[in-house]
């Protein structure tokens, strides 16, 4: 997942950016980093931790400038360490340098040993890293033309933000995997970020999203910006962003996230109609399918499940023990509702079940007399390799156990998944994505 965000011209430069992680924090919990330019030097902080632990009003006087990167965390290639936030810097021929990366790189471990075998020092465990190398090593005279052959040699999914002394280039992918949006700021400023929800909280205007295989270069000594297509664009966002990842009050490349969601909602309702008493969405990620689900089928819809918020996500603890445990301390029902009664309990995605499982036995417990699962998204059967953090075949337990199967280990009444089709059509049928995670289409070669 990460989120990037790049600030360009505008007189408060790392605060904006500071609010926009903060907006992001979704996106990646485990370290965060802001990394702005005078015009002559670049300044750093960056750390483990969330975004307001990490940045204070010293941090922040610090990060002096009007142009600023910055990046939050969620580890999908690289370890856990503080070596692995970003932005990564630099020094080499050209003077100061700085990127921050959303998305994975497919051939990361194929470059880096090469460039290993070369002689080069790395000094993280991030992919990202190889494209600084990549830009070092190059013999041509001007960053923007480094940054172009760097872009040559990656393959992947990624949404780039560099910074040097006084530019900024903001780069996506030719499949636009991953969002990225620009607008403008009240300042006159520019601003890019991984999601629109960053933009509502810094007063920011939307421009557009970038586009696939574009190249956007901000440049003190130019006005405006200037748009280069580097690559043929063969747009396919990610689906998961729609299901999961992404805020729902963000807008990717024109559709409300959240508009999506209700509509994954609807459609489970139109194609799997339970005669139930209830609806209920594993908060916070079912709710806004469970709302959808709730309007289409006319079952009224009820909180059933109360989240604590101080817990992270479940994800954050590696370990399985440690997951059972997290899942209890964040979720508890609320029995009057439940007792009794007939519930339809909607959740976004199943990955290891882990979640589902727990829920229908808090929900039995309380005294539930049918519990029927829908997830609103396809099994998940492939892992992902263009920025999310799937586990492996071993663990996804779509890959291993039939619906029946997975119904039975769970222990619901019932359990549905949408087809991959009406996935597609809830999102919009007039544009391709990348489904990988359910069809095990690696698309990028
Ligand atoms: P499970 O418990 O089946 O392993 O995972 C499903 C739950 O994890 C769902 O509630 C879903 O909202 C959430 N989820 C799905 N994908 C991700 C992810 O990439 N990261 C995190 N933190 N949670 C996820
Ligand atoms: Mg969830």
């Amino acid at each position: 997942m990460c989120a990037i965000v790049g600030v360009f011209g505008s007189t408060e430069a790392s605060r904006v950016a500071y609010y926009s992680l903060f907006a992001m924090q979704h996106r990646g919990q485990e370290a965060t980093g802001i990394c702005s330019s005078d015009g002559k030097k670049l300044s750093k902080v960056k750390k483990k931790g969330l975004v307001t632990e990490v940045f204070d009003e010293e941090a922040l006087g610090h990060l002096v400038g009007d142009m600023a990167i910055g990046h939050n965390r969620y580890s999908t290639a690289g370890s856990k360490s503080v070596i692995d936030a970003q932005p990564i810097y630099a020094n080499y021929k050209l003077g100061e340098i700085a990127v921050a990366h959303n998305g994975n790189l497919i051939n990361g471990e194929n470059i880096k040993k090469m460039l290993i075998d070369e002689g080069a020092i790395f000094q993280s465990d991030m992919d990202t890293e190889n494209i600084i190398h990549l830009i070092a090593r190059s013999h041509k005279e001007h960053l923007k033309d480094r940054i172009i052959e760097a872009l040559g040699v990656i393959k992947g999914a990624y949404c780039l933000v560099i910074q040097g002394r006084n530019k900024i280039f903001a780069i996506r992918d030719r499949y636009g995997v991953r969002p990225f949006a620009l607008g403008q700021l009240e300042d006159g400023g520019y601003i890019v970020s991984s999601e629109t929800c960053a933009f509502d909280l810094v007063g920011a205007k939307f421009i557009r999203d970038v586009r696939p295989g574009e190249m956007i270069i901000f440049d003190k000594a130019k006005e405006g910006f200037e748009s280069i297509q580097l690559f043929e664009p063969d747009p396919r966002i990610c689906a998961f962003e729609y299901i999961y990842f992404a805020r729902p009050d963000s807008v990717i490349e024109g559709k409300s996230v959240y508009a999506v969601r209700q509509e994954m909602g609807r459609a489970m309702a139109r194609e799997n109609p339970i005669d139930a008493d209830l609806v209920i969405p594993v908060p916070d990620s079912g709710v806004s399918a469970a709302l959808g689900y709730a309007k289409q089928s006319g079952i009224p819809f009820e909180m059933g499940i109360v989240r604590n918020h101080y817990v992270g996500r479940t994800f954050i603890e590696p370990t399985q023990a440690r997951r059972d445990m997290k899942v209890k301390l964040k979720l508890s029902p609320i029995n009057s509702l439940l007792k009794g009664k007939k519930i339809v309990v909607i959740d976004d995605s199943l990955v290891r079940g882990t979640t589902a499982k727990r829920i229908i036995k808090i929900l039995k417990d309380s005294g539930a007399k049918e519990v029927h699962m829908c997830i609103t998204s396809p099994t998940i059967e492939h892992p992902c390799k263009y920025g999310i953090d799937t586990p492996s075949y071993k663990e996804l337990i779509s890959a291993n156990k039939s619906v029946e199967e997975v119904r039975a280990y769970i222990k619901a009444d019932s359990l549905s998944f949408l087809t991959i089709k009406s996935l597609v059509k809830s999102i919009g049928d007039e544009r391709k994505y990348s489904l990988v995670s359910f069809d095990g289409n690696y698309f990028i070669k």
